[in-house]
């Protein structure tokens, strides 16, 4: 029998594909629900509060961090799996965990980590995600990894090369690196937390770019999306055009911004549900991606992608300080490919233990991908006796 609420098209955990390891059920709680806990008591979890999303840590104290960001991620997701009768539990599940592969400073840190990689079979942060859950938490007696279900490690596996597919198809059977092969979709849950990523991070990083005075409101009013949402608020509230009153103006805009966009994956999403009309998991893995914005909403999300790439993620300020953030991730790869022992004990002593250089290598990027901003300045001070940021 289905979860009580859920669609036929849900993932429903009585009919989990199951963990890695087998365990007893939970008294009291459905397998996402304990994936959930499990994610939100890591300690990659917790690292997120130190780690950058946009704006590097010391840079101020109101901007998102990939905690902050993985909140506001899981927060839409559920709200539209709600409407949808999709798992809210699972949902929540892959939205808190979706972003815990990511290394320090962002995408600029990743960047840098995957050049010093090349050799090494690169490094990507959807499969580092995977690596932590699957892998590098080390906290239960009988396994590594946080043995999550099948359905979250698909849903936290939202890119992966071919290569790495092969590889992960070679270590688990079907598993989640064979729908990359077979070029199939995940679950309409996982679909969801892609799309509430990038609600989630168009809208804050709108606020945050504002915040920072890197991006102005005059800037803004050529983006229809907001363009749009901004007159509305203004029409309806007209005090709203004082000069006191912006930071108002601009969260109102941004509030309706992220509304319209939610009604509007939930609309879009359950036309293409009826067109194709998916009565189970399986069904929706053969079908194309159902979880979408209508065509006006994906140009106009497209838009303001696109002017927050070229005016925020590639300002000169933003620039100025991830070119820094590489240097940092560059000098600490090469200092530990030197000297391992300068890793901590437990990744020293898997390099001992490693013996090809892709391993060896792969030792020193785990390691580097776990630490938060700030750590990775301190190590990179301590190692080089340079203070590049903060
Ligand atoms: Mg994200």
């Amino acid at each position: 029998m289905h979860e009580a609420g859920l669609a036929a098209y849900a993932c429903d955990p009585a009919q989990s594909r199951g963990r890695r390891y087998w365990e007893e059920p939970a008294p009291t709680r459905t397998p996402f629900q304990r994936d959930r806990d499990r994610i939100v008591h890591s300690t990659a979890f917790r690292r997120l509060v130190y780690k950058t999303q946009v704006f590097l840590n010391h840079e101020g104290d109101l901007f998102r961090t990939r905690l902050t960001h993985s909140i506001e991620v899981a927060q839409l997701g559920r709200s539209i799996a709600r409407s949808l009768s999709l798992n809210e539990d699972l949902v929540e599940a892959i939205c808190l965990a979706h972003d815990l592969g990511h290394t320090p400073f962002g995408h600029a840190g990743q960047d840098a980590l995957h050049d010093c990689m090349a050799e090494f079979g690169g490094f990507e942060h959807n499969l580092q995600s995977l690596r932590v859950v699957d892998w590098l938490e080390r906290r239960y007696p009988q396994f590594d990894g946080l043995n999550l279900c099948f359905e979250t490690r698909e849903g936290i596996l939202k890119h992966c090369s071919q290569a790495n597919a092969r590889a992960l198809e070679a270590q688990e059977l079907g598993g989640v690196g064979a729908r990359f092969l077979l070029r199939q979709q995940p679950s309409l849950e996982a679909q969801l937390c892609n799309l509430a990523d990038e609600i989630a991070y168009n809208a804050h990083d709108i606020d945050d770019g504002v915040r920072s005075g890197l991006i102005s409101m005059e800037q803004l009013q050529s983006i229809p999306l907001f363009e749009s949402h901004r007159l509305q608020a203004l029409a309806e509230y007209p005090a709203l055009a004082r000069l006191e009153l912006q930071r108002r103006l601009l969260y109102e805009a941004i509030r309706r911004m992220l509304s319209a966009q939610v009604y509007d994956v939930i609309e879009a999403t359950r036309h293409a549900l009826q067109t194709h009309g998916p009565k189970h998991v399986d069904e929706v893995r053969a079908l194309p991606l159902l979880v979408r914005f209508s065509e006006e909403m994906h140009g106009q999300s497209l838009a303001l992608k696109r002017f927050l790439f070229a005016n925020l993620y590639r300002h000169p300020q933003v620039v100025e300080t991830t070119n820094s953030a590489r240097q940092v991730v560059r000098d600490l790869f090469a200092s530990y490919m030197q000297q391992p022992q300068a890793m901590k004990p437990i990744f020293a002593q898997r390099w001992d233990e490693a013996v090809a250089p892709s391993d060896r290598a792969r030792v020193v990027a785990d390691f580097i991908a776990g630490m938060t901003d700030r750590y990775a300045v301190k190590e990179h001070e301590r190692l080089t006796g340079q203070r590049l940021l903060g």
